[in-house]
């Protein structure tokens, strides 16, 4: 890691520096007869973890290629250099988030960890202890949801939004993102960014690969553990965290590469 580590690691830029603890205390009331509602969805900036990318999936009861088609956005995460996913509020004339309804939020039970937390935001930190977070609150102008309400701690607002299961499921996802930004020796092309986009957030298409059988010849994965990759995404899941990290070294994304190239299966369409 480089000396000249940045204080805290952000995949948000918009936040306020105060950090808050868990214990930290706000007000705050979401509701439908607010004049702002709805007007947060209209330009979110969401970035979309492989973990909200699957229940995203599942809740729509699409392929992950059809939802990233469909919804989203790519952009070049700058100190990692590796690519992040967002919600696309911009591909309609009229803008806004696409999941937004007349009433609110249509995916609402499967919204993803940024909706989930917000009006707070989360920035993390690599230490030599692990990745250690930090919570900030987002203060949007128009926003009304603060001017009184109900008293949160952050701890009891992330237990009330279910935060805490999304945030498990991206975890090693985050952290290879933190360490990557700060290992100066790494090389990111867009080669690199190419396969850590497949093995992140097209998990139907990775499930194609790990089936084929180039794949199962170069990486000897067992009979029980093949049956779980076979109908569980969560299983998959942490597979592919597994994979991400190879890809990120110069001999394992040489072995994989030569296995996509030899794959038939990686290749076909949703
Ligand atoms: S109160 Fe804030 S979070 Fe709720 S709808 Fe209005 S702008 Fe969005
Ligand atoms: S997913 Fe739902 S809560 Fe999140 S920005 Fe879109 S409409 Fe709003």
């Amino acid at each position: 890691m480089a000396d000249d580590q940045p204080e805290t690691i952000s995949l948000y830029q918009q936040m306020d520096q105060e950090s808050l603890s868990l214990d930290s205390r706000f007000t705050f009331l979401c509701q439908a007869d607010l004049p702002c509602f709805n007007q947060c969805c209209r330009t979110p900036t969401v970035i979309l973890s492989p973990y909200d990318l699957l229940r995203l999936k599942q809740g729509l009861g699409i392929t992950s290629g059809q939802l990233l088609e469909r919804y989203t956005r790519q952009e070049i995460e700058p100190n990692s250099n590796l690519p992040l996913v967002f919600i696309d509020a911009y591909r309609s004339p009229k803008g806004g988030c696409p999941f937004l309804g007349e009433h609110g939020c249509t995916v609402y039970p499967h919204r993803p960890a940024a909706c989930r937390l917000f009006p707070l935001t989360m920035g993390s930190r690599v230490t030599p202890d692990g990745v250690v977070d930090y919570y900030f609150r987002r203060r949007l102008d128009y926003c009304q949801g603060f001017a009184a309400g109900v008293e949160w701690t952050v701890a009891s607002w992330i237990a009330d939004q279910g935060f805490a299961e999304y945030d498990q499921g991206r975890r090693e996802w985050l952290e290879i993102l933190l360490k990557a930004g700060l290992t100066e020796r790494l090389v990111v092309d867009a080669h690199i960014q190419d396969l850590f986009a497949t093995l992140a957030y097209d998990l139907d298409k990775f499930r194609r690969l790990v089936f084929d059988p180039v794949f199962l010849e170069a990486y000897d994965l067992e009979a029980e553990a093949l049956e779980d990759l076979k109908t569980d995404d969560l299983a998959l899941l942490k597979f592919s965290y597994r994979f991400l990290t190879t890809v990120l070294s110069p001999e394992g994304a040489r072995l994989l590469t030569a296995v996509i190239r030899r794959s038939t299966k990686f290749f076909e369409i949703d």
